[in-house]
């Protein structure tokens, strides 16, 4: 079976726009401030689906909106405009910043209240802590999202992530812990991969190793996750996952597609953080 991350992100989507109404009934009028330096296309392609997504559901967005050679005092300049903004109730900032910025500086000024795709510590604190303050990144965060909707049980499973990345790695085996899930992380200098793999009852893949996995890893009644995004390493147009879907599908109890999958509820989790940063300052 496939986890349609298009379908989850659906659902998501009609109860967003349920909130936003209630928001916009007591005043309140959620706004995405999105951060961008330079015109770089993946950048441009990312904002255009974000407005897209908001603005299917109600959500404002505030462009800001800096040349590429802009100094890093301007760049701290704008962040702490967006910080102060009360309108502005979350911040996407494009990263990797242009060489001249200093990317920890940056993301240590922006809010963690603020921080709609947890790249500051505050939110990573957050995730380690249990304390709430901050925002999961929004991927890490798809993956339980996909998990629930296809009501996959966490507690007592042992859990497998392959991968352990700040944003993607950690934070997933963290959501998943505190979902009572028994978690293995496996990376570059794991022995044995295929046999936790194979012992898992979930497992989730952030590699970024194009169709690296495949039937020799999986058994039945498994849930796989597959969060990579890569080129197609046959030469072929469009991105794969790290796991090779065809031969896995048949095998395992339902496995994520690329596309199609997380990076479709990641786009709207980051609208639904918009939200949730929303109907805080709402309380
Ligand atoms: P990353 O920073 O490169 O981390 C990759 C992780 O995989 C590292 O921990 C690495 O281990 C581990 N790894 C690499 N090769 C391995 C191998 N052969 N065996 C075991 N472990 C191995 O990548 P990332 O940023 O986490 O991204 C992972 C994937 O997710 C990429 O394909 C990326 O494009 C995708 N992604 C998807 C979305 C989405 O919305 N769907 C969003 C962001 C990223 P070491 O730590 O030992 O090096």
């Amino acid at each position: 079976m496939l986890l349609s991350g298009k379908d989850v992100a659906a659902a998501m989507q009609e109860q967003m726009k349920k909130d936003v109404e209630a928001l916009k009934a007591k005043g309140v009028n959620p706004t995405l401030g999105i951060i961008r330096m330079g015109e770089k296309p993946g950048d441009l392609s990312y904002e255009k689906g974000a407005t897209k997504n908001c603005n299917e559901v109600g959500v404002a967005v505030k462009n800001y909106v800096l040349p590429e050679d802009a100094p890093q005092s301007e760049l701290l300049k704008v962040i702490k405009q967006a910080n102060e903004d009360k309108s502005v109730h979350g911040v996407l900032l494009f990263r990797p910043l242009p060489k001249q910025c200093d990317d920890n500086e940056a993301r240590s000024l922006l809010l963690p209240a603020k921080d709609m795709d947890g790249i500051t510590d505050g939110s990573m604190a957050g995730i380690y802590s249990d304390t709430g303050a901050g925002f999961p990144p929004c991927t890490a965060e798809s993956v339980i999202k996909i998990l629930d909707h296809y009501k996959v049980e966490i507690a007592g499973k042992d859990v497998v992530v392959l991968g352990r990345s700040t944003v993607i790695g950690k934070p997933v085996s963290m959501l998943l812990l505190k979902k009572n899930g028994t978690v293995t992380v496996c990376h570059s200098k794991t022995k044995d991969m295929a046999k936790k793999v194979q012992a898992a009852d979930v497992v989730v893949v952030a590699m970024g190793r194009a169709w690296s996995v495949g039937k020799e890893c999986f058994k039945a009644g498994q849930y796989v996750i597959d969060v990579g995004v890569n080129a197609k390493p046959n030469g072929e147009k469009g991105t794969c996952g790290d796991v090779r879907t065809e031969e896995v599908e048949p095998i395992v109890a339902g496995i994520s597609p690329v596309p199609g999958g997380v990076g479709s509820v990641t786009s709207a989790n980051l609208v639904t953080h918009v939200i949730d940063a929303a109907k805080k300052t709402a309380k």
